[in-house]
């Protein structure tokens, strides 16, 4: 190889160099990129990552960038908290949260997947890039093209969220919203990708694109004084993130940054779009495609790109995977934010309250190390809590009309 990296096809374990591929063409099975990791056995240490700037860029010898390239936008490296009262309420002695709803520069985790695509579509010569998006993929891809001075064309489903139009259209990507379903726009984004040789990120550059996901795992490890958590929690939509955070975990031990260590991985979705779940509760390889219907748009991809990779993570490591209820989404991001003070979207209430049920069920273990994987900014979904939450009535600006409210809504006060 003359990169240290190149696609592979897991399925017929064929090398194909490095191309904006996405598919094997003998066996239509997802490419994969496979390092040469032998290579980098005691070349990359944890002193080297130690003194680089805090972005998911410390990496950069595991990530299918150009060897000679240098970015700088920081992505990634998001905070990594102890969750004492959220471990309370759950029942757990101790739990981790991984906070990806602050990740750089547009509060989801896709900007990490955007910032390993884009530096791709470069190498390649691919000028214009974009997605087929449910919402925070476009805000990422939107955002990191205007800072890299590249055109960007994104595709959602029109019924997506509002403020994660406005969120990618602001940046100045042409935004292009579809009359049907993410899985129709997807198909879409194929044809376009072939016919005017764009980079679309997780369509033709998705192999790259999934790589950035390892990150996750990358810096949970990093920040857990390198070692491997027992468990993690991670919410489905394509099947990238969970697959290849097992990727990043075994990277980790193959060139001996993290001794190997068995994790178990717990895959979340919400019921109202859960081939994912549905295919590991029936004992099934692929996932059976559903027809979305749910309040978590973000992770309503009813035909996953990367289910069948997703099952075999969360089967062969010994996890589970299950899903809830709207209602039960929103009482977990409720859950969340009272709880530690973190404002996830939909898809984050997708973890805390499959997580909850996974502890119900016994399958998580209340000493064991837990992390959940919460993966986006509740300001972008804040239609979701319409009507949940309470505000008091108008109040005029005197103290006796305050301690009339406090009388009347009759909450106990503290007083000096
Ligand atoms: C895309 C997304 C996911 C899931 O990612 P996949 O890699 O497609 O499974 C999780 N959470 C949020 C907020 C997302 O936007
Ligand atoms: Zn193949």
């Amino acid at each position: 190889m003359s990169e240290t990296y190149e696609l592979h096809c897991r399925q017929c374990g064929r090398h194909l160099g490095n191309a904006p591929v996405a598919m094997c063409d003998e066996c239509i099975a997802p490419l994969e990129v496979a390092f040469d990791l032998a290579s980098l056995r005691g070349r990359l240490t944890r002193e080297k990552i130690a003194e680089r700037p805090e972005s998911l860029w410390r990496y950069r010898e595991l990530l299918p960038i150009p060897a000679d390239a240098r970015p700088d936008l920081p992505v990634g490296f998001t905070p990594l908290l102890d969750s004492p009262r959220l471990a309370g309420r759950l029942g757990l002695s101790r739990l981790q949260v991984k906070n990806d709803a602050v990740c750089l520069p547009s509060l989801s985790f896709k900007d990490r997947v955007v910032a390993v695509a884009l530096e791709r579509a470069r190498a390649f010569g691919l000028h214009v890039v974009g997605c087929a998006s449910t919402g925070n993929l476009a805000n990422a891809v939107a955002a990191q093209a205007a800072r890299a001075g590249m055109e960007a064309w994104v595709f959602v489903p029109a019924g997506i969220e509002p403020t994660k139009i406005v969120a990618s259209a602001v940046y100045g990507a042409r935004v292009v919203p579809i009359n049907g379903s993410y899985d129709q726009v997807n198909r879409l984004c194929s044809l376009v990708a072939d016919q005017f040789r764009w980079g679309l990120v997780n369509v033709n550059l998705r192999p790259y694109y999934a790589e950035g996901s390892k990150t996750v795992a990358f810096e949970i490890a990093e920040q857990l004084g390198w070692r491997l958590p027992d468990n993690v929690v991670v919410p489905m939509a394509g099947g990238a993130l969970i697959s290849r955070m097992r990727k990043g975990f075994s990277e980790l031990a193959a060139v001996g940054l993290v001794e190997p260590k068995p994790v178990k991985f717990f895959g979340a979705q919400a019921t109202g779009c859960s081939p994912i779940s549905t295919a590991v509760k029936q004992g099934l390889k692929f996932p059976e495609p559903q027809k979305p219907h749910t309040i978590c748009h973000s992770l309503a991809i009813g035909n996953p790109a990367d289910g069948h990779e997703a099952i075999d993570t969360i089967v062969s490591t010994g996890g589970w995977a299950e899903d809830i209820s709207d209602e039960e989404i929103i009482a977990g991001m409720q859950l969340l934010a009272e709880t530690e003070g973190i404002f996830t979207e939909t898809a984050g209430g997708v973890t805390v309250g499959v997580a909850q049920k996974l502890i119900a069920q016994g399958r998580i273990g209340p000493d064991e190390t837990t992390v959940l994987a919460i993966t986006g900014n509740g300001l972008k979904t804040t239609e979701a809590l319409a009507g949940r939450t309470q505000l008091l009535p108008v109040v005029e600006p005197r103290l006796a009309a305050f301690e009339a409210l406090l009388a009347g809504v009759g909450v106990p006060v503290a007083t000096r």
